[in-house]
């Protein structure tokens, strides 16, 4: 099968509410394309027209080159693992890894080797007898793996595949997802995901959705080095925000005058949102000094996060080998290089408050 998939302006709507909206977007030949955003904003419904289950009301779907929009789900090509895996559960592990390759209409004689590569490639091959009913849900979720392996698909679509394991299998299962691509180099994967940790660990490269549309697509770390849009830079990691007036090569936030890269686009006067990650701000002074109240401090590990409220506006830093933090109360400077500050268009309306509940979620 050959792989790829291309949406060319897909619409989706339900009784006259666009769910999916002009998507174009190519996902190419073996490469891990994760769809990441909030719930309700349009992954899976692209997905299931990839998949075949819903019909874009305008536009079209390629897979492997192939315009496949008027095609039944069977002759796409593509395996499919959802959430809840949907094994059946009066089938032997065998029959279940088997039931695609059957439906396909393989020949008889290659059914049980295209089984037992599919077993053996999730490290399974040890439960082909097995009922569902008798393994652990990691290994479950494997079995629907090898499900839709066993068809040999050019495209691999995956809606949440490890939303419903706890936070030690899944981790595991991430690493097990990145190991089965390295072995199957050829097949495309479509990962539907609202969690940027399996987005930034398992994609080449992240489309990020909200509200029916396409917002932003790059590698990990394009989106998240040089966000476009405030949705992106608070969806793809933390991101300090600020309400800023833009000048030439300068901007003014809260009255001061702080540096910024050159040949940004926002025009002279206009209100822009400048976005600084928490761990490129420094504690004490530097250039783009600013002075604040320090309001918090959590500790993680190999690093501080330092809430600092400066004029009204609660800054995040994470700091490295602070030995002794400053406590809630202290007058406190933080600093950035104006490199590391990336000027956005003014976000305005709902994207605003999503913005303040990640922050709230640190
Ligand atoms: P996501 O995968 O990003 O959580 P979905 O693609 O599942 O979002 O859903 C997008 C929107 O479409 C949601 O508002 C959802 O309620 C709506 N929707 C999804 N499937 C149906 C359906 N079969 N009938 C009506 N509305 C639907």
């Amino acid at each position: 099968m050959t792989s790829g998939i291309r949406f060319d302006g897909v619409s989706v709507a339900y009784g006259g509410t666009v769910v999916l909206d002009s998507l174009d977007l190519t996902v190419e030949p073996g490469e891990v394309m994760a769809l990441l955003g909030p719930s309700g904003s349009g992954k899976t419904t692209a997905l299931r027209a990839v998949a075949g289950f819903v019909r874009p009301a305008s536009g079209r779907v390629f897979i492997g080159g192939r315009d496949v929009t008027g095609l039944p789900p069977y002759r796409r090509g593509i395996g499919m693992v959802v959430q809840s895996y949907a094994l059946f559960p009066h089938m032997r592990v065998e029959d279940n890894v088997a039931f695609g390759p059957r439906a396909q209409k393989a020949p008889r004689s290659e059914i049980p080797g295209r089984v037992a590569e599919a077993l053996e490639l999730t490290d399974m091959a040890g439960y082909a007898r097995r009922y569902p009913r008798e393994l652990s849900g990691g290994q479950q979720q494997r079995v629907a793996i090898a499900r839709a392996l066993a068809v040999r698909p050019g495209v691999l679509l995956l809606d949440e595949p490890l939303s419903a394991l706890d936070a030690q299998l899944r981790s595991g299962m991430l690493a097990e997802l990145a190991r089965l691509h390295r072995e199957l180099p050829d097949v495309s994967v479509l990962y539907v995901t609202h969690d940027q940790v399996e987005a930034l660990t398992l994609a080449d490269r992240i489309a990020v959705m909200d509200r029916a549309r396409l917002r932003d697509c790059g590698t990990p770390e394009e989106l998240y080095r040089r966000p476009r849009t405030e949705f992106t830079a608070s969806f793809v990691g933390n991101a300090n925000l600020l309400p800023v007036t833009a000048g030439t090569d300068t901007v003014t936030f809260a009255g001061r005058e702080l540096k910024v890269p050159a040949g940004g686009s926002a025009a002279r006067g206009a209100a822009a949102t400048l976005c600084v990650r928490p761990h490129l701000v420094g504690l004490g002074d530097g250039p783009n000094a600013l002075r604040g109240t320090l309001a918090e401090v959590q500790w993680r590990g190999a690093t501080h996060r330092l809430y600092v409220d400066v004029a009204g506006h609660r800054l995040m830093a994470d700091v490295r080998e602070l030995r002794d933090p400053p406590p809630p109360g202290a007058e406190v400077v933080l600093h950035f290089a104006p490199d590391d500050a990336v000027l956005l268009p003014a976000g305005a309306g709902p994207e605003a408050g999503v913005r303040a509940e990640v922050a709230a979620h640190g």
